[in-house]
């Protein structure tokens, strides 16, 4: 073992003590751990001044109680997380996740992809992350504003344009975001349009950030095709979820001319062999937020699949777009068989490390969630600059933007893979990329 990888396992091993029972933040961090043994080993000093340490320890971690009746007139008690990452090049960035399995950990690895995410957008953002462990499905509208109240009444002294801006994630929308500013907006007794991203168009949102992460996804997708001399045409591509993310994925993919074979949601996965009507989908998903089986009842050819996994269809593309380890290793094995020979996160770390072990020994070409999801924050920091400039973009000026940002990101990532000696390894090329401006900063900053 190289003096480099001993002091790199020491870092982790401590971690693991001081952050038990946190899982899926061990994942998040071993792997991006293991892509800056290769930044070290060529540039030693970014191990000076404690700097993995730090990075790998929060500025700030926030755990709250949120009261709040419901409409028996029951008191319920959840708790709300906010956890500020690192600010070293903006200000904290993340959405809030509003679901029952949300704990620190999932917090904290979510916070911790987004520093070197908002770092390869270009533009300057911090990492953080919040939430609940809120269960939103089946509560009433006023149900999901008192709780959206409770929860900025306690969050709202700790956020701000300089300092803070959530977003939306899993079970936090356009509904949601709004209840959350109406209560900040009262409690500020100001309208500070950036310091929530995500909203209506009416108050300082912005065109293209709810097709933002879906869309970027398809535009980074297409640019690792393309390296690799190919397209989205004819391509049949499974995209897993029916959420925001999956919604406008679907959409780009087919208008970019691939067929979207599969998409599902927590309950079933169904089988659209002609393709997914799309119109139909976001009515029953955005408009009466039934579950997928209200598609199926309505387009004719569409099946509804209650066993087996949508990664058992065999596509030429995978887009895990629900959640994380929602693909494991045998399931990543199962496509690569199938002859899927690209995937391309939607999701925060939705392939289990295994999963990407399977990628890589079967040639499949893979894009991590950290760069291929990134169209949505960078969006959310377009979004910042309408409101600091008191500005409106056009669709198509913002979009363009947004395409030429997931363009640059993919550039970047197959540049850095390619000069740290691992072309083609884009996990690498994103992690070390990321690393490298957020590092960078803190070491010209001190130790803070
Ligand atoms: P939504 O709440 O809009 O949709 C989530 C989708 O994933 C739903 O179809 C949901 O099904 C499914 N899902 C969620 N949890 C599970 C689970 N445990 N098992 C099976 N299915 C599940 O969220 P988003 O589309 O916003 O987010 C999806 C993923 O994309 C998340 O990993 C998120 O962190 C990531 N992401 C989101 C961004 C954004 O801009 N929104 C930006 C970057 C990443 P059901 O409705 O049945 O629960």
């Amino acid at each position: 073992m190289s003096n480099i990888e001993a002091q790199v396992s020491d870092y982790y091993n401590k971690l693991l003590l001081r952050n038990a029972g946190e899982p899926e933040f061990h994942q998040a961090v071993a792997e991006v751990l293991d892509s800056l043994k290769i930044v070290l080993e060529k540039d030693p000093h970014y191990a000076d001044y404690g700097l993995i340490q730090r990075l790998c320890e929060p500025e700030r971690q926030l755990m709250f109680r949120v009261p709040w009746v419901d409409d028996q007139g029951e008191v319920q008690v959840n708790r709300g997380f906010r956890v500020q990452f690192n600010s070293a090049i903006g200000p904290y960035k993340g959405g809030l996740r509003f679901h029952p399995s949300v704990n620190l950990g999932i917090i904290k690895f979510l916070g911790f992809e987004q520093i070197f995410k908002n770092s390869l957008t270009g533009l300057p953002i911090g990492g953080g992350k919040g939430g609940s462990d809120f269960d939103p499905k089946g509560r009433s509208d006023a149900e999901i504003m008192r709780f959206c109240q409770s929860f900025m009444t306690e969050l709202h002294r700790h956020i701000g344009e300089y300092r803070d801006v959530p977003a939306g994630d899993i079970g936090v929308g356009g509904r949601e975001i709004g209840y959350l500013f109406g209560q900040y907006r009262r409690l500020a007794n100001q309208h500070e349009s950036g310091v929530l991203t995500g909203k209506g168009l009416a108050w300082g949102g912005s065109l293209v950030r709810t097709e933002a992460t879906g869309y970027g996804l398809a535009y980074f997708t297409k640019e690792m095709l393309t390296e690799h001399g190919e397209s989205f045409e004819g391509k049949k591509v499974i995209v897993s979820g029916s959420g925001n993310v999956a919604i406008y994925a679907i959409e780009k993919v087919q208008e970019l001319g691939g067929t979207v074979i599969a998409f599902s949601d927590s309950s079933a996965w169904v089988e659209t062999p002609n393709g997914v009507d799309v119109a139909k989908l976001k009515e029953v998903k955005e408009v009466r937020r039934e579950r997928v089986a209200a598609y199926v009842n309505e387009v004719p050819g569409s099946k509804l699949r209650l066993e087996g996994s949508i990664w058992d269809l065999a596509c030429d593309i995978a887009l895990p777009c629900a959640t994380q380890n929602e693909l494991n290793g045998a399931q990543a094995t199962t496509l690569a068989d199938n002859g899927c020979k690209f995937v391309a996160e939607g999701a925060n770390m939705p392939s289990t490390a295994e999963a990407i072990e399977v990628y890589r020994e079967r040639g499949i070409h893979f894009g991590p969630g950290k760069a291929a999801n990134a169209g949505g924050v960078a969006t959310s920091a377009l979004e910042m600059q309408q409101n600091a400039s008191r500005d409106a973009w056009s669709f198509e000026y913002t979009d363009q933007r947004l395409h030429d940002i997931m363009a640059n990101i993919f550039r970047n990532v197959a540049k850095t893979a390619k000069e740290y000696g691992h072309e083609g390894d884009y996990v690498i090329g994103a992690n070390i990329a990321g690393f490298k401006k957020v590092a960078d900063a803190m070491l010209a900053q001190g130790v803070i």
